[in-house]
C-alpha cells in the first residue's frame, strides 16, 4: 500500500474516532459514562441523533451548524475535534508510515485530544484516560519487544533493567509528582502562614498516595467484585461532576493528574523522548502562563488556574513528531565541535 493511501485511511479513520472523542470530552467530565447511553444525543434538546445527523463533519455542513431538531446552534468544536483527530492520525501514518507504531500512537494521540480538551476546560484529567494511554504504551512496547524483536524496548532506570515504557512512565511521572511536591509546598506556605513546611509536604504525599489507593482499589474492583463496598464513594477524580471541581479551592496548583498523565506519555514515548516533551511542556506552559498573569493582572491574589495538562500534552505530540529531528539538528548545531563525540573529525586534544 502506497504511503499515501495509507495516509489517507488514517484521516478517515480519525474523522470517525475524532466523533467518539466529542462524545468522550463532553461526557466523562460530566460523571456520564462514555458507553450508556449507546447513542448520541443533541445537549440542548437531548433528541436522540440518526445515522445522517452523524457523518462527522459533513452533517455539520449539511445541517448549517443547526440541530435538526431544536435548530439550536452546534459548536464549531465539534467538526474542529473530528478534523484535528484526522489531521493527527494523518501525521502519524505519514510520519511512521505503515507499520504497527502507527496503530498504537493514534491510540495514544487520540487519548491525549481528548486530555487536552477536558483539562483545558474543566481542570481535571479523568483518570480512565490516563489508564487507557498507559496501556497502549505498555501493550505498544511489550509487541515490538516479543513479536518485531526490535532494538531499545528495554531501559534502564537507576541501573535497574526494566521495559523502555515501565522506566519512561516512572521517570517522567516521578519529575512531574516531583514538581507538583515542590510546587504545592510552596503555593502553601505563601498562602496559609500557620501551616508549615513539613505539614504541607506530608499532605501533598498523603493526598497521593490516598488517590493511588482509591485508584488502585476501584480497578481491582472489577475483578475482585466485594472489594468495590470499600471504594464507594467513588474514586476522588472520577466520581465528581465538573462543577464541584471547578469550586474546589485548592484546585489551583500541579494536581496528580498531571502525575498520571506524565506517566502515561512517559510509557509511551519511552524516558529520552518523554524528558524533551517536558522541557516543550515547561517551555509551552510558562508561554501560557505569562500571557494569562498579563491578562489577569487586575484579579492576581484570586486563583489563577492554569492547567498544565493541555502544555504537557503539546509537549508529548511535538517529541512524538520531530523530536528527533530536533536532537539532530541540536547536536548537528552544538555539540560538533571537533572532538566532540559526536563528530566526524577527531579533535586535536584526544
Ligand atoms: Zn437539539
Amino acid at each position: 500500500m502506497s504511503l499515501w493511501l495509507w495516509v489517507a485511511v488514517a484521516f478517515l479513520y480519525g474523522i470517525a474516532i475524532g466523533s467518539f472523542l466529542n462524545v468522550v470530552i463532553w461526557r466523562l467530565p460530566r460523571g456520564g459514562s462514555v458507553a450508556k447511553p449507546t447513542w448520541s444525543y443533541c445537549p440542548q434538546c437531548e433528541n436522540r441523533l440518526g445515522t445522517l445527523d452523524l457523518f462527522p463533519v459533513f452533517s455539520f455542513l449539511a445541517l448549517r451548524r443547526r440541530c435538526r431538531y431544536c435548530r439550536a446552534p452546534i459548536s464549531w468544536r465539534y467538526p474542529s475535534i473530528e478534523l484535528l483527530t484526522g489531521l493527527l492520525f494523518a501525521a502519524v501514518a505519514w510520519r511512521f508510515g505503515g507499520t504497527a507504531d502507527t496503530i498504537f500512537y493514534c491510540l495514544f494521540v487520540a487519548a491525549m485530544i481528548s486530555v487536552f480538551f477536558i483539562d483545558l476546560e474543566h481542570f481535571i484529567i479523568p483518570d480512565g484516560l490516563n489508564w487507557f494511554a498507559a496501556l497502549v504504551g505498555f501493550a505498544h512496547n511489550a509487541f515490538a519487544f516479543y513479536y518485531l524483536h526490535e532494538q531499545g524496548q528495554t531501559g534502564k532506570l537507576f541501573d535497574v533493567q526494566m521495559p523502555a515504557s515501565l522506566a519512561g512512565a516512572l521517570g517522567y511521572g516521578a519529575i512531574i509528582y516531583g514538581i507538583g511536591l515542590a510546587s504545592y509546598v510552596v503555593i502553601v506556605a505563601l498562602i496559609d502562614k500557620n501551616k508549615s513546611f513539613f505539614a504541607a509536604f506530608w499532605e501533598y504525599i498523603r493526598d497521593n498516595v490516598l488517590d493511588w489507593i482509591f485508584i488502585v482499589a476501584h480497578y481491582v474492583s472489577y475483578i475482585i467484585p466485594p472489594l468495590r463496598r470499600f471504594v464507594e464513594p467513588a474514586p476522588p477524580t472520577e466520581g465528581f461532576t465538573a462543577e464541584e471541581i471547578e469550586s474546589d479551592e485548592e484546585a489551583g496548583g500541579m494536581g496528580g493528574g498531571d502525575g498520571k498523565l506524565a506517566a502515561a506519555i512517559g510509557a509511551n514515548l519511552y524516558l529520552a523522548a518523554a524528558l524533551q516533551s517536558a522541557l516543550f511542556a515547561v517551555a509551552i506552559g510558562a508561554a501560557i502562563g505569562v500571557v494569562t498573569i498579563i491578562q489577569q493582572r487586575r484579579k492576581l491574589g484570586g486563583r489563577t488556574a492554569i492547567p498544565f495538562g493541555p502544555a504537557m500534552v503539546m509537549g508529548a505530540l511535538i517529541a512524538l513528531f520531530f523530536g528527533n529531528d530536533i536532537v539532530a539538528w541540536y547536536v548537528h548545531n552544538f555539540l560538533t565541535f571537533p572532538g566532540s563525540p559526536f563528530s566526524n573529525t577527531p579533535g586535536f586534544w584526544w
